[in-house]
């Protein structure tokens, strides 16, 4: 079980690392050493994990290591930000009074070169080693043996971990791979700790520039506010570290928790007495039992009273004894740990339920900070108070990100992993166009961002200025530029934009805020809100499109591999009854009023899509025979994955047009997660592969006499539409609050510059050229404003 665990951790290092510490582990677990090796670090990962901070996990790390492998001295140096130097961060062995102040140059001595190879040295005789670099204040003069190791996570060099001892010998293999195995552990730790900034302090006392958080641009904008935690609180990990001074209230709002759960027990206990076995009944008395521990109740109330809310302070009581449960090798105890955390849940609901439990967000602009996004997250603030998104989770193209963009709200994602209640009520600024956050900024950055952020608003207000002209190039070419949606609140902003009408109405949304899955009629009320509001304007109404990440709360999906797994169309084909449902609701909406188009998601086969065609028209006749007077409207293909793509031609003459969904065409070509913030870096629109696919759609989609509209994100990006424009799609669908700036960019350029560097484009070899060759001709006709150059 442990070193399963070790393992699976290591698939967040870098390839060479995470491969040694592979094959370390299995060798470890094979020797009859292991398990006091195992147990060893164990121990070591369970003592760092519970240090109260960095400075104290790095000091108990090196003397552990010092006294498990018997070594005179073990110490850790780590990269500052600039990776110019190695500081001395902690040592077990050597000048103690060196912590903090020891740098070596990122290339000086022994720890340089390790940091430079990347890969462990061993060296017998360290002071004979040409790249040996005696430091005074360090005093290791009685030292000669050496085992540097290169702490990485991400493929980046944070630090080095060295032992060192007297004699003049060479580490066995066993040691080194003992040290290996440390130094993958603690580069994950350490990774956590600079992503949450707190290396920055220790490193550079002295520097008062304020660090970005790295994560992945969401929706472009700059947004300044208050980090606000969500209060969700469905579970206790989400609980905020928050203090309160009301004693007497907290107080008493927690015994009213308790005592709400243990009538609940009581009365579930007795209604399901005859319908549970004996083993199942006893669970309830079990969590009455715990419910009435004096220890948990007392550490609760000590908390409150020394100031904490009491959500925190039971969340604190509760996930101390299930640490020490889950630490248990026994798996009696490690499945009460499940139990007490559950019942952790159902008090945690009742403090929440509480009147003075629910603290508003103070007046104010608001940053929502969580770990995951859903709407009901959203509605934590009021949209007036609204400024920015950062999302610890996902990355550009999670369903948060798109609504964030719908609804013009710059958000950050895929921060990683970092404790959010630390961060509640400081100041943020959000930065979407290169996916950085800065917390608690010093004035100079705050002052760079607002000049920034004035500049935005003035070129909103230019843009503001092309609402009524047409989305057409210099030379009187037109393509319709439409806007997408997803909740009735799109309406105004996409009429705002100046766009000619939805292309993309994503259906899901409004599945996605209910309980459970909308009747016909509900369904028509909302779909015809959505068609009276741009008829005679077209609407595209995608059909159901949920898996993937976009789950129902009361239709759980759970797939190993969600976005392979049954999503889109799959989804629908095999339940009849809703997608039949939709349809109707759909056909009757459009009626007199006609300017439905309807679009099916993830098609992968020309079945599928002869299914829902047949499917579609069962709809059509059931309404005629009960008297609706509908007619048939146009309906087109979602090309989104690689099969449909080079099916184009056999798709496109059973349909009416086709819409090219450049978001998931990219995570299937390049097999790329959409979600997954790890591998974001790697997810490009314009890389070559995914630009010639799309211009094979476009090619075979004409030749079969079908219009080619685009709806992915990559209609949002004004380089990038310039560049479909040029490849001839017929139309562009973006979000309502780029709309602006894509027809800006639309209008500075003719038809034939834009044809010109689609042929550029084209013959290019990556995706940075490609980008670099757009965003030179943004600037050329004079739109370096939009140019937002990748982090
Ligand atoms: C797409 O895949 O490009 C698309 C528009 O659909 P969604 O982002 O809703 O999956
Ligand atoms: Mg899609």
């Amino acid at each position: 079980m442990h070193y399963l665990h070790i393992v699976l951790r290591y698939s967040a290092l870098s390839p060479p690392i995470a491969m040694m510490a592979y094959f370390v582990i299995q060798k470890i677990s094979n020797r009859k050493e292991s398990r006091f090796m195992l147990e060893i670090l164990r121990r070591i990962v369970q003592d760092v994990g519970a240090a109260p901070d960095l400075s104290s996990a790095l000091a108990i790390t090196v003397n552990r290591i010092r006294a498990a492998m018997k070594v005179a001295a073990c110490t850790v140096y780590l990269a500052d930000e600039d990776n110019r130097s190695h500081v001395l961060m902690a040592t077990a062995g050597l000048n103690p009074q060196a912590v903090g102040r020891v740098r070596l140059g990122h290339h000086q001595g022994l720890v340089g070169l390790v940091a430079e190879r990347q890969e462990p040295l061993n060296v017998a005789d360290a002071p004979r080693h040409p790249r040996f670099h005696p430091v005074c204040e360090v005093c290791e003069e009685g030292y000669h043996a050496f085992l540097g190791v290169p702490l990485i996570q991400y493929r980046r060099v944070l630090g080095v971990l060295v032992v060192q001892d007297s004699a003049v010998r060479q580490f066995d293999s066993e040691e080194v791979d003992f040290l290996v195995t440390i130094a993958a552990q603690l580069a994950s730790i350490l990774n956590h700790a600079i992503l949450s900034g707190a290396t920055q302090e220790l490193l550079n006392p002295l520097n008062t520039h304020t660090r970005a958080l790295q994560g992945v641009a969401g929706a472009p904008g700059v947004a300044m506010g208050a980090v606000t935690i969500p209060h969700l609180l469905a579970d206790l990990d989400d609980v905020p570290d928050r203090l309160s001074q009301e004693v007497a209230s907290e107080e008493a709002a927690f015994h009213a928790a308790i005592a709400a759960v243990e009538q609940e027990l009581r009365e579930a206990s007795d209604r399901l007495a005859p319908l549970l076995p004996p083993t199942e009944q006893a669970l309830f008395t079990v969590y009455r039992m715990m419910l009435s521990s004096d220890s948990l109740i007392e550490d609760t109330l000590g908390g409150i009273r020394a100031g904490r809310w009491a959500p925190t302070a039971w969340r604190d009581a509760v996930l101390a004894r299930v640490r020490l449960l889950e630490q248990a090798e026994d798996s009696y105890l490690s499945t009460r740990a499940e139990d007490i955390r559950d019942l952790g849940r159902r008090v945690l609901q009742h403090l929440r339920a509480g009147p003075d439990q629910h603290p508003h967000p103070a007046a104010g602009r608001c940053v929502l900070v969580a770990e995951d996004m859903s709407v009901a997250h959203l509605a934590a603030v009021p949209p007036e108070q609204l400024a920015g998104i950062v999302c610890l989770r996902g990355s550009a193209l999670s369903h948060v990100a798109l609504l964030a963009r719908a609804m013009g709200i710059p958000a950050v994602m895929g921060l990683g992993d970092r404790p959010l209640g630390r961060f509640e009520g400081s100041d943020i600024i959000v930065d979407g166009y290169h996916g950085r956050v800065y917390v608690n900024p010093d004035p100079a950055t705050r002052a760079e961002y607002r000049q920034l952020m004035d500049t935005e608003a003035a070129l909103t207000v230019g843009l503001g200025k092309l609402r009524d002209l047409p989305a057409e190039t210099q030379d009187g070419y037109h393509i319709p530029l439409y806007a997408k949606a997803g909740l009735l609140t799109d309406i105004a902003a996409a009429r705002d934009s100046g766009a000619e009408g939805i292309g993309l109405y994503r259906t899901e949304f409004a599945y996605m805020v209910r309980e459970s899955f909308p009747s016909e009629d509900e369904q028509y009320q909302i779909y015809r809100r959505m068609l009276a509001a741009f008829a005679p304007q077209p609407v595209v109404m995608r059909t159901l499109d949920i898996g993937g990440d976009k789950t129902l709360p009361y239709f759980t999906i759970e797939e190993n591999n969600p976005f392979l797994g049954w999503r889109g169309m799959r989804f629908t084909l095999d339940h009849p009854e809703i997608f039949v449902t939709q349809l109707r609701a759909m056909l009757r909406a459009n009626v007199e009023l006609d300017n439905l188009r309807i679009l099916f998601p993830m098609i992968t086969t020309v079945e599928e899509l002869d299914e829902a065609l047949r499917l579609l028209a069962r709809a059509d006749q059931e309404l005629r025979e009960e008297g609706w007077p509908v007619t048939r409207p146009p309906v087109g293909v979602m090309i989104e994955v690689p099969s449909a793509a080079w099916q184009t031609g056999q798709l496109a003459r059973r349909a009416d047009f086709l819409s090219v969904g450049t978001n998931d065409l990219t995570q299937y070509t390049l097999a790329v997660d959409r979600d997954n913030a790890r591998v974001a870096g790697l997810y490009d629109n314009l890389h070559p592969a995914v630009l010639k696919t799309v211009a094979y759609i476009i090619e075979n989609g004409h030749r079969s006499g079908r219009p080619v509209n685009l709806c992915g994100e990559m209609a949002a990006d004004p380089g990038a539409a310039v560049l479909l424009l040029g490849m001839g799609v017929d139309s562009l669908s973006a979000s309502a609050t780029s709309v602006p700036r894509v027809k800006w960019a639309i209008r500075s350029f003719s038809h034939a510059e834009a044809r010109e560097l689609a042929r550029q484009a084209l013959e290019l070899e990556t995706a940075r050229a490609v980008r670099q060759l757009l965003n030179d001709a943004l600037r050329r006709a004079g739109l370096g404003e939009i140019v937002h150059e990748s982090a």
